[in-house]
């Protein structure tokens, strides 16, 4: 069965989750989309055991799962409403939202709160991206930053990050993303990130560099292009370039001075976006952790005992 519809416009979210009863129903229904059913005897007769805190028990069994289980909003003391409008926020914001947006948008008092809801949310980014690309792919790698803020606050030289991008090609337009911070250009990193990203049998695009020809030899379909066969202004990678175009201007207008250290987090988030750029209902439950519910969950996460 399907789960239930995402609304389409920010009215729409307004009125459909206007209340915390509403968003109660939407996790109920997320959970259960057929009627209740009890994880342990499969009985399909609940009740209600502690309402606020969303707990559900079987009448068989007396079995409880409470809807928030194996959700980003387990054991959350904050309203459901702020949880659903904040995913809402960072699933259809563009370029990204900030923890101060988030807070002036929810009107939360503390800005702790705002930061911690933010990443949180942020945490869902990483892990959907597992399975790997297909079909025709474009690999290329690229330089990223070079300025950092000075620890005395002056802006210093900081060193630039080797990242490297992986995209299907479809016709014209591009499919699924994937970024990695590399070590360096040699044959084996470079093989290692295909490895990681990209189908074997798959045809991989590159440019003239000698590093990607470890790619044939590794059950890769590897088509290099170099740039100076090209035909004068034609883009040997157009859709590798178009993306590292668009992450660039992306972190520059949002992520200025991003460290080393924070920068793999940043390329999640950036792939989470290009992904599900034309399905917010799909940001917008990843973000939530509606999609993983359905996983097998150990017991605390499926008893409330903070009850
Ligand atoms: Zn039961």
């Amino acid at each position: 069965m399907s789960r239930p519809a995402y609304p389409l416009s920010i009215l729409e979210f307004q009125d459909r989750f206007a209340t915390e009863e509403a968003c109660r129903d939407y996790l109920f229904e997320s959970r259960w989309p057929d009627g209740f059913v009890c994880r342990q005897c499969g009985a399909q007769r609940a009740g209600v055991l502690h309402r606020v805190r969303l707990v559900w028990q079987c009448k068989v069994c007396g079995a409880q799962t409470s809807v928030t289980a194996g959700t980003v909003m387990h054991r959350t003391k904050l309203p459901l409403r702020t949880w659903f409008w904040a995913a809402y926020l960072v699933a259809t914001h563009h370029p990204g939202i900030s923890a101060k947006q988030l807070q002036r948008q929810l009107g939360l008092s503390r800005h702790e709160t705002a930061w911690a809801l933010l990443h949180k949310l942020r945490g869902a980014m990483v892990a959907p991206e597992r399975t790997l690309l297909s079909g025709a792919v474009e690999i290329d790698e690229f330089f990223l930053g070079g300025y950092e803020e000075g620890l005395k606050g002056g802006r210093q030289r900081g060193k630039k990050a080797l990242v490297a991008v992986a995209i299907e090609t479809r016709g014209r337009g591009s499919g699924r993303v994937r970024m990695a911070v590399l070590t360096d250009a040699s044959g084996p990193s470079l093989l290692a990130f295909a490895q990681a990203t990209t189908e074997p049998e798959t045809i991989v695009y590159t440019d003239g560099l000698a590093s990607y020809r470890v790619l044939a030899r590794h059950r890769y379909d590897h088509c290099a292009r170099p740039q100076r066969t090209a035909v004068q202004g034609e883009d040997v990678l157009p859709k590798a370039h178009r993306a590292i175009s668009n992450l660039k201007a992306w972190m520059h207008g949002t992520h200025r001075g991003v460290s080393d250290h924070h920068l793999p987090s940043y390329l999640d988030e950036f792939v989470f976006r290009h992904n599900r750029r034309r399905t917010p209902m799909a940001a917008f439950q990843t973000l939530l952790g509606l999609s993983a519910q359905h996983e097998p969950l150990t017991y605390p996460d499926i008893i409330d005992r903070a009850a």
